[in-house]
């Protein structure tokens, strides 16, 4: 985060006075946790992806736990997901007391392959957790097809995907619809859209809807905004242990405010990668990355390849000293140390080479054509370099 003037961040949220006035309402309103805003949230949120119910939470992490929980996995329990993913996909299985058991991503994607899920199945799977990385939608029609036919929940975290949009039955869908059971989402700044931390939970299903909204309460029977506006006393009762992972009233104004600007970030987005995609024909090796035909990312993050020759290490310090933040690949859990002798030995390969032999360029709303002619041209600079070197 100390990155000087000059740097090109690898993200950055788009934030303005508008948030700053939707914050200071809420402050001076006097309510500022979980209770009119967040309602409010809900319902713009849930009008956007085109889903039934949507619940605020805290974050994605704590809405895949209540997921998990409401799909009913539970201690000794297996939940088929990817290790190609940021930390929190596998620690939400874990905070139920299950195991994640990995497969692999498709060798020209970033995202689950669906042919690895029916022999992963034991008689212990309780759910499918795939992931809709780095917001390009994973292949929805075909994971959801085998949870149907083998009778397991899919849930999808959808942390990167606010704004993505899948072919469903002929139509363009958005990703939280839902399609699988349930879907979780991140309001994370590093995604497209921001409340700081903040996270929402869409589902189709009331008793998953429900629960969501008992558990991130404290298990509380009676909401405070049920109480506060009521006229008689009520006594709330804890039927069940809950949490806390309420969102707050400050932080759902926020979204409301970011909601509003979606449909204008989003097609930005895209003709970013758009233009990333042109530059990229140039020659020099690096693989832009693949959209399938029945999907839209909203390019949350850009994923290329690297030809051989270049050193992953090497092009990103380049890119730095050229004051261009880049990051490598998603990370894999299984060679994080929580993960790594659980269920050994992983044969992750495709996981491991997208960790290794890609890097994420920047991509936000303020980034301009010449910033992303300059990102393009010291990927050329180095590329060239590698060659010769590899020739000597
Ligand atoms: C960011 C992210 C999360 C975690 O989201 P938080 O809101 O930070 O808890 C989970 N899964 C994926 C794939 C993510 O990218």
């Amino acid at each position: 985060m100390s990155d000087t003037p000059q740097m090109i961040p690898i993200a950055k949220p788009v934030l303005d006075e508008r948030e700053v006035e939707a914050v200071r309402r809420v402050i001076l309103s006097g309510w500022v946790t979980q209770g009119p805003e967040v309602a409010a949230f809900e319902r713009g949120f849930a009008e956007y992806v085109g889903a039934p119910h949507a619940c605020a939470v805290s974050n994605c992490t704590t809405a895949l736990h209540l997921a998990l929980l409401a799909a009913g996995v539970g201690p000794g329990d297996e939940v088929i997901t990817v290790s190609h993913s940021f930390i929190a996909t596998a620690n939400a299985v874990a905070y139920c007391g299950a195991t994640p058991v990995f497969i692999d991503i498709e060798p020209d994607g970033y995202n689950m392959d669906p042919a690895l899920i029916e022999p992963a199945i034991t008689e212990k799977t309780k759910a499918i957790l795939c992931v809709h990385q780095i917001g390009m939608p994973c292949d929805l029609a075909r994971i959801v097809a085998i949870g149907r036919r083998r009778g397991l929940p899919v849930i999808e975290d959808a942390a990167c995907a606010i704004g993505s949009e899948i072919l469903w039955n002929g139509r363009w869908e958005k990703i939280g619809k839902p399609h699988g059971d349930i879907a979780c989402f991140s309001f994370h700044p590093r995604k497209v859209i921001t409340t700081g931390d903040g996270g929402m939970i869409t589902t189709a299903n009331p008793d998953f809807d429900r629960k969501f909204r008992l558990w991130r309460q404290h298990g509380m029977s009676v909401a405070d905004t049920v109480r506060h506006g009521s006229r008689e006393v009520i006594f709330e009762s804890y039927p069940e242990i809950g949490y806390n992972y309420r969102l707050t009233d400050v932080q759902a104004a926020i979204g409301r405010e970011q909601l509003k600007r979606l449909p204008a970030i989003v097609p930005a987005r895209r003709a970013l990668a758009r233009r990333y995609h042109e530059l990229l024909k140039n020659g020099s090796g690096f693989r832009a990355p693949a959209e399938p035909a029945w999907a839209r990312s909203n390019w949350q993050s850009y994923c290329v390849g690297l030809p051989e020759p270049v050193d992953q290490r090497q092009v990103m310090q380049v890119l730095l000293e050229a004051g261009i933040s880049a990051r490598r690949g998603v990370m894999c859990s299984h060679r994080e140390e929580t993960w790594a002798n659980h269920l050994a030995p992983w044969k992750l390969r495709n996981s491991e080479h997208a960790q290794d032999r890609c890097i994420l360029l920047p991509l936000h709303n303020s980034l301009t054509p010449e910033q992303q002619s300059d990102i393009v041209g010291a990927l050329e600079s180095v590329a060239a370099e590698s060659a010769t070197k590899a020739l000597a």
